[in-house]
């Protein structure tokens, strides 16, 4: 097994950063060493801040602020610096040795963040997310918190998924929303501004529901409903009442059925309260 040591480049400057030698003294075995090595050291760095275990924001974070120097340093062993009081002189010492590493050396670093969602337009970060592509690429991080909650008031009792049916007592009914406690004639909210495009009687369960088209494949769905307070072909705002909860349909008792759908599939609301 070779040392590090004995893997270095004898003499000259070379146009690879030595943080490379660390790692392929780290894994020598590793088969994906000369395809990293074709890349830009920015990549290598954030690489090995990965394999290392300190995880690829560490290591941009690292990269960004030019900490990541200390891992070039020592000449025996890929110690980290564990603290920026050690890092500074040596950077500052050894100027020479520094690979030309920086944010600039090919990064695309996303710094970019939801939009601040304001009082004055709360559904603006659910148009951001809907406006730049179809909801089924929305990521999870990206939409919790984008849909407004249905009730003033939200307490969850059966969650999404699959769960023993409260209906027949089998295991294995897979649960298309999420319920919330809700006392009969409550009122329901619209989860975000939309179109209503379906108040009804739902054949498969539902019971009274209403259906709200938000647009870009993103809809909401209000089940078990006791009355209702909006008219197919509607547009209501978040916030809007649209119904009154209550046990119609397939119900054990007063409750809010909530859905979220993606394209027509049903989704964890979670993901998108
Ligand atoms: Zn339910």
């Amino acid at each position: 097994m070779q040392t590090s040591r004995g893997r270095r480049r004898a003499a000259g400057p070379s146009p690879t950063p030595r943080v490379v030698e660390v790692i392929s003294a780290e894994r020598p075995r590793d088969p994906h060493r000369e395809a990293r090595r074709r890349r830009g050291p920015f990549r290598q760095i954030t690489e090995f801040a990965s394999a290392s275990g300190i995880g690829q924001k560490a290591g941009i974070a690292l990269a960004a602020t030019g900490l990541v120097l200390t891992v070039t340093v020592p000449s025996t062993s890929p110690v980290m610096a564990t603290s920026t009081t050690d890092v500074v002189p040596a950077v500052a010492a050894q100027p020479a040795q520094q690979p030309e590493i920086s944010a600039e050396a090919g990064a695309r670093i996303d710094f970019s963040r939801s939009a601040v969602v304001t009082k004055a337009d709360p559904d603006g970060k659910l148009k951001q997310l809907l406006s730049a592509q179809s909801a089924g690429a929305v990521s999870r991080a990206a939409s919790v918190g984008s849909l407004g909650a249905p009730l003033a008031s939200l307490t969850m009792v059966s969650p999404f998924g699959y769960r023993v049916s409260p209906i027949t007592g089998g295991y294995g009914d897979f649960h298309r929303g999420e319920d919330f406690a809700a006392q009969c004639g409550t009122s329901v909210l619209a989860a975000a501004t939309g179109t209503v495009t379906f108040v009804g009687w739902h054949d498969f369960g539902g019971g009274n529901r209403v259906v709200i088209d938000h647009g870009n494949g993103l809809e909401t769905t209000y089940n078990h409903l006791s009355g209702f307070n909006a008219q197919e072909g509607q547009t209501v705002g978040r916030g809007d009442v649209i119904a009154y909860s209550g046990t119609t349909g397939a119900s054990t008792g007063c409750h809010l059925h909530f859905e979220v759908q993606v394209n027509g599939e049903v989704v964890d609301p979670t993901g998108w309260l």
